[in-house]
């Protein structure tokens, strides 16, 4: 859209306005959008697509307008300048979910809208590997009855209770506080990682 010989500007203004009357409680909120553009050349023609000023106004009442509502407004005000809706969606959600929000704020609203935390999800991740090493390691007991020696699947599920649920090196176990190498054991398979004898839950020494 823009070509570079012009001079894109922009104003935006954000008032909101307040008046009490006795017993009448009046509120609006306006939000007015400016642009204009400047051509640098002498013969100066606006491209056919773009409007050489656009001046808009937003108005709404807002008495009784609830957040939902107010951010819905807003929507409409980023979508007239020219944003899209998915940054529009990015922007409301960095607002809510972001590094400065308490984690506990945060669930709130996920638990709302919904929403799975990761570190939720890495719990739900490591309770059903869980059960995945446990049925296999079950399954191939039914398959070999007679096997004298543990099957490999029911080493790895000891293995991984060894671990205590948590795989060396994962996300999950690092935050429980794993020391662990991380890199060496992403290239290594699911069952056989590398594990650090100073790791207070992996480094046990028997
Ligand atoms: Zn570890």
């Amino acid at each position: 859209m823009a070509h570079d010989p012009l001079i894109f500007q922009s104003r935006g203004l954000i008032v909101g306005t307040y008046k009490s009357r006795t017993m009448t409680y009046t509120a609006k909120l306006k939000v007015s959008f400016d642009t204009e553009w400047t051509p640098s050349y002498s013969s100066g023609m606006y491209d056919d697509e773009t409007l050489p000023e656009e001046h808009y106004t937003f108005e709404i009442p807002c008495e009784d307008i609830n957040t939902i509502q107010l951010f819905r407004f807003f929507g409409t005000v980023a979508r007239s300048m020219g944003h899209n809706e998915i940054g529009i969606m990015k922007g409301a959600c960095s607002l809510a979910f972001n590094d400065m929000r308490s984690e506990e704020d945060m669930k709130k609203i996920a638990y709302e809208f919904d929403l799975k935390l990761s570190e939720e999800y890495s719990k739900e991740f490591a309770q059903m590997q869980d059960e995945i090493y446990d049925l296999k390691a079950k399954l191939s007991r039914c398959q070999q009855p007679e096997n004298p020696q543990y099957t490999d699947e029911e080493m790895d599920a000891m293995t991984y209770q060894e671990w205590n649920g948590v795989v060396p090196g994962s996300p999950e176990a690092v935050e429980k506080g794993c020391k662990c190498p991380v890199m060496d054991n992403e290239e290594m398979s699911e069952e056989r990682k590398w594990v650090n004898a100073d790791c207070p839950l992996h480094g046990k020494v028997k």
